[in-house]
């Protein structure tokens, strides 16, 4: 909720901009650092759902780990205080820059996708004279049941390795003198609101369990990467950690001596943001009521992109409630935020909040049309 002092001090404010509730922030961390610890759990926060300065400091102040998928998310990661012995390295595509970023600051694990980046990770760890820990990301072959953009672990996917090549992959491993095999990771997808879909990844992680143990192959790390949904329907209501902790600890069977790894983003950052923006025009249509606003797709796309339902409220305005559809201003016709929804009356000037705005959006803006990139407000600074 976006209280009235709060929102009057928005007014005085050049829009539009991203609003972020630290007391939300802190409150999920909390939750999220209460479960991880009394499951014994180690969480990495997915770094490019926000890599906001002020929130990767508060994360990693809770002692979390960074996931991440770039040299740039290792060196902001170093810079929030997140130690490099808790971070893992995500991407299909890792460049040698990347790699040689990675290994320079000895980070926890690199989930490796293929064989191909398994012998680069080596020739370049043999020249630093290093060793690469490693996970295998493998693709699980589970639908996450969301988006098809954000759906990363079935067959067609590009991510990961596929499990008839496991065998050269161990094969291939034994060869590379530089690098560890420590562990198996896995993410099915973004946004996975139905709890079953992560129940059918502890199966199919057990079963894989048994392959490695079958060839003794001793893994201390199990990943299963990040996912959880929030509810977009409901921006106030807190992502529901308690029960994927206990789903995972009922599920997963771990062996002795092995800990189990996270990589929450969305559901770490995703309610404590909202995007604030200012009316511009009311526009008829001739079938709609168009509410153009001064935000676009160049601050969050995630409408155009995932055709992805954010709620919107009239922070200003307790009028009749009317139809419109909100859009930006930008020159396309997927730049639309909402179609035919209940506002109360709306008229320019009225301030507007696009909620559970706090991932994967200011992390997504661009400066297409040459816009501001929007700024970002934090609660305690208002
Ligand atoms: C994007 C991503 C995450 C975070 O996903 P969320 O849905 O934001 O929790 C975690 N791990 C990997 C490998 C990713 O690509």
């Amino acid at each position: 909720m976006i209280d009235n002092k709060t929102i009057a001090k928005f007014k005085d404010l050049p829009t539009p901009f991203y609003y972020y509730d630290l007391d939300v922030l802190r409150s999920t961390l909390d939750t999220l650092k209460k479960e991880s610890e009394y499951s014994g759990y180690k969480v990495h926060y997915a770094v490019k759902a926000n890599p906001n300065a002020r929130i990767l400091k508060i994360i990693s102040s809770y002692g979390f780990g960074a996931d991440c998928v770039s040299y740039n998310e290792i060196a902001a990661s170093l810079e929030a205080g997140f130690d490099p012995s808790g971070i893992v390295f995500a991407g299909v595509g890792k460049t040698d820059k990347d790699i040689i970023a990675a290994l320079n600051a000895d980070i926890f694990c690199f989930n490796c996708e293929s064989i191909p980046e398994m012998e680069v990770i080596d020739q370049l760890a043999a020249k630093l004279n290093k060793t690469a820990s490693i996970a295998l990301r493998i693709n699980p072959y589970i639908d996450a049941h969301t988006h098809k953009y954000i759906t990363t672990g079935i067959e067609a996917s590009k991510f990961g390795i596929n499990t008839w090549e496991l065998e050269d992959v161990i094969k291939k491993l034994s060869l590379l003198k530089n690098i560890k095999l420590i562990g198996i990771h896995f993410h099915v997808g973004s946004q996975i609101t139905r709890m079953s879909v992560f129940q059918s990844l502890c199966s199919r992680i057990n079963e894989l369990q048994e392959w490695f143990t079958s060839r003794a192959i001793n893994l201390t790390s199990i990943n299963v990467g990040g996912g959880l949904g929030i509810d977009y329907e409901n921006p106030d209501k807190n992502p529901r950690f308690e029960e994927y902790f206990s789903l995972l600890n009922e599920f997963i069977n771990l062996l002795p001596g092995q800990k189990l790894h996270l990589e929450p983003g969305r559901s770490i950052v995703g309610q404590c943001g909202s995007l604030i923006s200012r009316v511009l025009f009311i526009k008829n249509g001739s079938n709609t009521t168009f509410a153009i606003i001064d935000a676009g797709m160049t601050d969050l796309i995630r409408p155009a992109l995932y055709q992805a339902h954010h709620k919107i409220e009239n922070l200003t305005s307790d009028g009749r409630m009317y139809r419109y559809d909100v859009v930006g201003p930008i020159c396309e016709s997927s730049d639309t935020f909402a179609k035919y929804i209940e506002l109360p009356e709306t008229k320019r000037g009225d301030l507007v909040a696009i909620r559970s705005a706090g991932a994967y959006g200011e992390a997504m803006a661009s400066r297409y049309n040459l816009r501001d990139l929007p700024r970002a407000v934090f609660s305690d600074e208002l």
